[in-house]
C-alpha cells in the first residue's frame, strides 16, 4: 500500500501516547530515509478544555500532544514538561491571580506567554500552533479541532447550589468527584472546524479515534458543527480504539464522563456510543483489548467489525503495535467494501 493520509482525532495524554505509537509504526512501514515517514499524519485535536488563566490562554490537550511528540513531556508526572519548576506559579499564587490548585509550571508558561502572544498578533490558534510545532520535528501535522474559542463547562451541584464549571476546575480541583449533570459546549453554536480539518478529513484514507476520553476529548471534536458531517461522508474507513480496557477508564476519570451522559464504561458500551457507520454512526471497525474479547460478538452483531487486541500502551512499541492492528483493520475493511 502507498504511504496513506492518516487523520487522528485525539484529546490529551491518551491520544498523545497513542500518536507517538503510530509516528513510530508509520515510520517503520512507510520510511522517507531520512528518519521520517512518507505516511501524511494530520492529529486533530481536542480544544475543549482551554481556557483563560492569568491573562494568557492555555490548551493543555495541544499541549499534552506537543510535549509528547516533541519528547520534552514528564513521563513520570504523565503531564507538563520535563525538568520543570514552579517558580512563577509561587508568585501569581501570592498576588491571589489563577487558581492555586492548577498548577502552570515556568517551561509550560513560557509555551503559554509564547501563545497568547502570537493571539494577540491577530494569528488564528492553528496558525499559533504551526508556529509553535515547528520548534521540533513533531513528524505529523497538530491542528486544533477549531480556531474558536468553544469551552466545555460542567453543571453540577456544589453544597446544594447548582454551578456551571469550566472542565478543567471540575476535573482537578474536584477530581471529578462532584456528579456531572452534563457537559456544555459554551460557543460551540458558531464555531468552525479550523480550516485543515475539513480537507484532511475529505482526502483521508484512514481515520482514527485515538484511545482517548470519548465524551470530552472526542465527543467534544464532533461536536463542532461540521466535523461529524464530514466523518459521515469521507470515504476512508474510521477504525477506533477503546479507551475503555475490562469495565475502567485505564487512567483518569474517563468513568465519571460517561455516568453523566449514560454510557456505561465498558468497550461494548463506548464502540456502541459511537455507532457503526452501516447505522449512521462513526465506526466501520472497532479496536477493543483482548479481556474484552467477549465483547466482540455483541458489537459485530451490532454492525461494528471488532478486533480484540492488547490495548495498554505501556511503552511507544505497545501504542505502536495497536496503531498498527487499527491500520490493518483499516485495509481490512477497505478491501471488503472497496468504494472505501
Ligand atoms: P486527556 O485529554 O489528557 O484526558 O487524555 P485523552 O482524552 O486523550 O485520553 C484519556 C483516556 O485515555 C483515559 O480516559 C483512558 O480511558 C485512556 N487511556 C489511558 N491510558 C490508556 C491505555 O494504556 N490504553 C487504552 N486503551 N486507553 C488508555
Ligand atoms: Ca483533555
Amino acid at each position: 500500500m502507498p504511504a496513506p493520509r492518516i487523520v487522528v482525532l485525539a484529546g490529551g495524554v491518551g491520544g498523545a501516547k497513542f500518536v507517538r505509537g503510530l509516528r513510530r509504526h508509520v515510520r517503520a512501514a512507510w520510511p522517507d530515509g531520512a528518519g521520517g515517514s512518507d505516511a501524511d499524519v494530520t492529529v486533530v485535536a481536542n480544544t475543549g478544555d482551554d481556557l483563560w488563566l492569568a491573562g494568557l490562554r492555555i490548551t493543555p490537550d495541544l499541549d499534552s500532544l506537543l510535549y509528547a511528540l516533541a519528547g520534552v513531556n514528564d513521563t513520570h508526572r504523565g503531564w507538563g514538561r520535563a525538568g520543570e519548576s514552579e517558580r512563577v506559579s509561587g508568585e501569581l499564587a501570592a498576588y491571589g491571580v489563577g487558581w492555586p490548585w492548577f498548577t502552570l509550571g515556568d517551561l509550560d508558561l513560557g509555551t503559554h506567554i509564547a501563545r497568547t502572544a502570537l493571539l494577540k498578533q491577530g494569528l488564528p490558534l492553528s496558525a499559533v500552533v504551526e508556529r509553535l510545532s515547528a520548534r521540533w520535528p513533531l513528524g505529523v501535522r497538530l491542528v486544533p479541532a477549531t480556531d474558536d474559542e468553544v469551552e466545555t463547562h460542567v453543571l453540577v451541584e456544589e453544597d446544594g447550589v447548582p454551578r456551571d464549571l469550566h472542565f478543567e476546575e471540575w476535573w482537578v480541583r474536584t477530581r471529578a468527584k462532584v456528579p456531572a449533570h452534563a457537559f456544555l459546549q459554551v460557543g460551540v453554536e458558531t464555531a468552525r472546524p479550523a480550516p485543515p480539518v475539513l480537507p484532511a478529513l475529505a482526502e483521508a484514507d484512514v481515520v482514527l479515534l485515538a484511545p482517548s476520553n470519548p465524551v470530552v476529548s472526542i465527543g467534544t471534536i464532533l461536536g463542532i458543527p461540521g466535523i461529524r458531517e464530514a466523518l459521515l461522508e469521507t470515504a476512508a474507513p474510521i477504525v477506533g480504539v477503546s479507551p475503555i480496557i475490562g469495565g475502567s477508564a485505564v487512567r483518569g476519570m474517563a468513568d465519571a464522563c460517561l455516568r453523566a451522559i449514560g454510557v456505561q464504561t465498558s468497550a461494548a458500551a463506548v464502540g456502541g456510543h459511537y455507532g457503526a457507520r452501516s447505522d449512521g454512526g462513526l465506526l466501520d471497525g472497532w479496536l477493543v483489548d483482548t479481556s474484552d474479547e467477549a465483547s466482540v460478538g455483541e458489537l459485530a452483531s451490532a454492525g461494528v467489525p471488532t478486533s480484540a487486541v492488547p490495548l495498554w500502551m505501556h511503552d511507544d512499541e505497545a501504542s505502536a503495535a495497536i496503531a498498527a492492528e487499527a491500520l490493518t483493520m483499516a485495509d481490512r475493511l477497505r478491501a471488503r467494501a472497496p468504494s472505501r
